[in-house]
């Protein structure tokens, strides 16, 4: 059995009734299966064998025995919270215990405990309020350094043989309702249950030749290592694992590029009974009100060429926010449903997907094309039809978040995959959309370049087109700085705007009031809407909310029903609304300048001259006050990104680096660069020497990709 074949429920584990919250918390991080929760990786490891005594707390972690010296208490607010004065042979220091009086009981002046956790200099002493302790005497009964008691540990709470330190203990990723304790837990069990029957993803020559755990004893040391040595050899296998299977898959790509009898010919009978317009671009651009930009006629064209060639099409839309990529996108779907086939149009967000969608029930469904709408949101019974319908191929275009990706989606004839805001998605994610249908044509889009290099690597071969320029009659956007001191003037301009019909969005860092000192959407709407702007509608729009009321609330916003839109970045990707015109970014020294861009893109998108305000507090760092000028003086998003590279400086490759262009599991190929290219060596010449994946060392990967595709079922 593979890993991802464990498709056991977490609840099979003790300890998880079904239907409890820490099922749930896993699910919502796409962690169904215990095969899932084995491939969910420590995001770090917490070396626990080695001591490193208070005075060397620069270094890292403390790992230390310590004497308590004395209890005291000092306010901090309103609540009392104790403060305990320890020392080790080479310094003092002292413990804060936010929120954890009781320790005043477990940490008992005079004896000795060993203490693990990060350390500062602070007020004049070393301090952690980060901390797991442990009697330091060993009585009788203890349980052996090294064994691990699943569930047990808990962050400052002493429960019999409770075992701390002695060993390396994997951090995990933790959501509201999953505590760091039941992760381990439950990931130990689940090891110890199904450990046995894993069997090994790659070829054993291969294993052999680069020294590789197998399988099961990798997926054990990389949640429990014994030595940090171990862990090593564990993250270069899996993260070789990965690797060899993305470039087994990119291979696969560029192989069938180039065998020319690749895809099946198009069945020209059935485009015939599907009564369609057979010039269905053609007929489209007729409805459209407008020509098409130079750069969209020419970005269609690259695309109809690719598309009507033999080969798998594998093509960049580049384009600023703004330039019109959409349409372009619809266009390459029409020209996928005119060969008979299906096109699926995948966004980062259930916002952007739905407006995705009602854009193309409006330009599409005219052509007699049909349109489906899928997110993770859409329930039961309409579902089941849709997924029917997109499995007989009654619908063309399916456009969604990746939902269009879940196991239990198929397609009749997938023959193109749209990415919008391709940066948003992973490889994995990009993989599994792709493994939908047979080397269907793809087509990403975004307007955040990425190094042609790096694009060569992960995604095989890419050919890049660039919109260049906007729609006719677009003004540049006019961008104004402005104090926090001087809101008051900026709200009279908008209120001038809105006086002529115009809309707005004003844009928070925060959803909620929180302990920063910030202004959030909450507040500030309530704020606007009763005392600045009581004269128009306004309305909140942020990730927290109901999708069905964010849904009431973006429809009203783009009909002109609310005019004034109060939002987070949700607004950031993809939302066209022409009629705003003014966008106020409220603390906009608190965002990056890629959202700032996205941001600002949201205005301009009409005839109409629109403005972008960047509000800022005097609370800002010289790196903050560096992107506002980059925003006041450029305009186009390449330049901006060639700044935020320069501001950022090397080593963080603006788009990639953030973004999920090359997310994996473990293996990032950036930094492991070197492992990449032997994979990648190692699987074309696996699959140039047998692509059937015949011989017996190579059945076990045709194996893998039949059985447990690795990147089928991927959670965001
Ligand atoms: P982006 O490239 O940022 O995704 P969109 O596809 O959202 O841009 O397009 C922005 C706006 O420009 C939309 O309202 C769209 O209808 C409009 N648009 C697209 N192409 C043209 C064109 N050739 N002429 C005029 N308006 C256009
Ligand atoms: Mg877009």
């Amino acid at each position: 059995m593979f890993a991802r074949e464990i498709r056991d429920p977490i609840s099979a584990l003790a300890g998880v009734k079904a239907g409890s919250v820490v099922e749930k918390a896993l699910a919502h991080v796409g962690v169904a299966t215990i095969g899932s929760l084995l491939c969910r990786y420590p995001r770090d490891w917490e070396d626990r064998t080695r001591r490193a005594p208070l005075k060397d707390f620069r270094n890292g972690r403390v790992c230390s025995i310590v004497r308590i010296l004395a209890h005291d208490w000092f306010y901090a607010g309103k609540t009392r919270t104790l403060k305990i004065f320890v020392e080790d042979d080479t310094a003092r220091a002292c413990l804060v215990c936010y929120n954890r009086p009781f320790i005043k009981n477990q940490l008992v002046v005079g004896n000795d405990y060993l203490i693990y956790g990060d350390f500062e200099f602070k007020y004049g002493e070393i301090q952690s309020s980060s901390f797991d302790f442990e009697p330091a005497d060993t009585g009788a009964g203890r349980i052996a350094p090294g064994q691990i008691l699943p569930g047990q540990i808990l962050p400052g709470q002493i429960l019999p043989g409770q075992i701390l330190t002695g060993q390396i203990l994997p951090i995990y990723p933790l959501t509201k309702d999953l505590r760091m304790a039941k992760a381990r837990g439950l990931v130990k069990q689940a090891l110890d249950a199904y450990l046995s029957v894993i069997e090994d993803e790659i070829p054993q020559s291969i294993r052999e030749r680069y020294h590789l755990l197998t399988k099961a004893r990798a997926l054990k040391a990389i949640h429990f290592p014994e030595s940090m040595k171990e862990l090593e050899k564990a993250k270069k296998t899996i993260i070789y694992e990965e690797l060899f299977y993305l470039e087994v898959m990119v291979g696969k790509r560029a192989l069938a590029k180039r065998s020319v009898m690749r895809r099946t010919p198009v069945d020209t009978d059935s485009c015939m009974t599907r009564q369609k317009t057979p010039d269905l671009q053609n007929a489209l651009l007729d409805r459209l009100p407008f020509e098409l930009t130079e750069g969209q006629r020419e970005a269609v064209a690259d695309i109809n060429k690719d598309m009507d060639s033999p080969y798998p099409m594998a093509r960049l839309l580049q384009g600023d926010v703004g330039s019109g990529k959409t349409l372009v996108a619809f266009l390459a779907a029409l020209k996928a449903v005119e060969k008979g086939g299906q096109a699926a149009i995948m966004a980062p967000t259930e916002l952007l997907a739905r407006q995705h969608a009602e854009n193309a029930a409006k330009l599409l469904e005219p052509l007699g094309v049909n349109v489906a709408f899928l997110t993770g949101n859409i329930k039961s019974k309409g579902r089941k039809q849709l997924l029917q319908n997109l499995a007989s191929g009654a619908i063309d275009v399916a456009i969604g978040t990746h939902a269009l990706f879940s196991h239990d989606v198929y397609y009749r004839d997938l023959r193109l995959v749209v990415i919008d805001e391709q940066h948003r998605f992973g490889v994995m994610q990009r993989q599994a959309i792709l493994a939908k249908g047979d080397a269907p044509d793809l087509l990403m889009m975004s307007a955040t370049p990425i190094p042609r290099t790096l694009a060569i690597t992960v995604f095989g071969d890419l050919d890049v087109s660039v919109i260049k320029g906007l729609p006719p009659g677009r003004q540049p956007i006019v961008t104004h700085l402005a104090r926090e001191s001087n809101e008051g003037k900026v709200y009279e301009f908008v209120r001038a705007q809105l006086k002529a019909g115009a809309q707005a969005y004003f844009v928070y860092p925060l959803i909620e009031e929180g302990e920063l000192d910030l202004k959030d959407a909450v507040s500030m709407e309530e704020r606007l809407a009763t005392e600045v702007f009581p004269e128009y509608t306004i309305a909140l729009a942020h990730s927290k909310m109901d999708e069905g009321e964010k849904r009431l609330t973006m429809d009203a916003f783009r009909r002109g029903g609310i005019r004034i839109l109060v939002a987070t970045s949700v607004v950031e990707v993809g939302v066209d609304v022409p009629n705003a015109t003014c966008m106020v970014i409220e603390h906009a020294e608190r965002f990056g300048l890629s959202a700032l861009h996205q941001l600002r893109g949201r205005v301009g998108r009409g005839t109409a001259q629109s403005y972008c305000f960047l509000v800022y507090s005097d609370k800002y760092t010289e790196d903050a006050k560096a992107r506002l000028m980059v925003m006041l003086e450029h305009s186009d998003g390449f330049v901006i990104a060639e700044e935020d590279l320069k501001l950022r400086g090397p080593g963080q490759i603006s788009g990639v680096e953030q973004s999920g262009y090359i997310r994996l599991g473990l293996a990032d190929p950036v930094e492991h660069a070197a492992i990449l290219e032997k994979a990648r060596a190692d699987a074309f010449a696996m699959l140039e020497a047998d692509p059937g994946l015949l011989a017996s060392d190579h059945r076990r990967v045709a194996e893998v990709l039949s059985r447990a595709p690795p990147f089928n079922d991927v959670g965001v």
